[in-house]
């Protein structure tokens, strides 16, 4: 094994959200205190898994990591590199590394566009090669995620939920990212097609030496997955270790809720 590199560091990170006043009688504005003091680091070529309940700021994480929303306070850094401090152009470059792929498989896919253009997308954003480079890296990328040549002329609502989820992939993969952050990213799918997205995710690492962040309120999904998980909750990360320590010798009783939570028989049992 090689040494361990650093790619994302999260360091004493904090998200408060300021609410709206409910009326104009309230005094002071309430406060969400999404995620407090969160910190850990995740190397090149692991899968780093974030488990929790619904609203314990997982996807608040992803989204500060993304750049997406800025922290209230602490830092995050890309290679030892701050992102908050982070030009025009270097956050160009950053949303090239680091890519999501989210819960819904429409996902960002434009209903009224058909799955070809959906994938020339990142390369037309980014003004990125000719019309026939881009063809060929389409076609690399629907092998890749292993769906036909004929899913290019198709419209999202002629393809099932999982083959959505492939589109998706294909997509946050398209630019070759270092990174790929994955919320939720097979919630909404039945079990079995779960396990046929997990696998792909697998190979997918393997293939481009991806670093993945992986999150889940399934600590089932997670453990299969994950190299190390941290335990979210209520905004406070309050476990982290490997997959195999949180499971076999959690430390903290809501590591141990979670577990019994969880059905015991892992994706890949499923798949028979
Ligand atoms: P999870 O992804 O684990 O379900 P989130 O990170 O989405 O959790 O949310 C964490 C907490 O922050 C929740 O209480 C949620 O309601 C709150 N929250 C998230 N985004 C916002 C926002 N834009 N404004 C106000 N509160 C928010
Ligand atoms: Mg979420």
């Amino acid at each position: 094994m090689s040494e361990k590199e650093l790619m994302i560091r999260v360091n004493n990170l904090k998200k408060h959200f300021t609410l709206p006043k409910k009326t104009v009688f309230q005094k002071e504005r309430d406060v969400v205190k999404a995620i407090n003091e969160v910190s850990f680091d995740v190397n090149k070529g692991e899968t780093f898994g974030i488990v929790g309940e619904s609203g314990s700021g997982k996807s608040t994480i992803a989204r500060l990591i993304n750049l997406l929303i800025r922290p209230t306070d602490g830092e995050v850094y890309y290679k030892k590199q701050n992102i908050l401090e982070f030009d025009s152009k270097e956050k160009a470059e950053f949303r090239k590394q680091v890519q999501m792929v989210f819960q819904s498989p429409y996902g960002t896919l434009d209903p009224r566009r058909s799955i070809g253009y959906s994938l020339e997308e990142p390369f037309t954003i980014h003004s990125i090669g000719t019309k026939a480079e881009r063809n060929q890296r389409i076609n690399h990328l629907l092998n890749l995620v292993t769906l036909p040549q004929s899913s290019l002329n198709k419209f999202p609502h002629e393809l099932s939920g999982g083959q959505l989820q492939r589109v998706n992939i294909a997509r946050a993969i398209a630019l070759e990212p270092e990174v790929v952050i994955c919320d939720e990213s097979v919630s909404a799918l039945d079990v079995s097609v779960q396990a046929q997205i997990l696998n792909l995710l697998n190979d997918l690492q393997e293939e481009l030496n991806l670093t993945y962040i992986f999150i889940s309120h399934d600590l089932n999904v997670v453990r299969y997955m994950c190299d190390r998980i941290a335990v979210m909750n209520s905004g406070e990360m309050i476990e982290l270790n490997t997959a195999e320590e949180i499971y076999n010798n959690p430390q903290k009783d809501y590591t141990k809720i979670l577990l019994n939570a969880t059905p015991i028989n892992t994706p890949h049992e499923r798949r028979t």
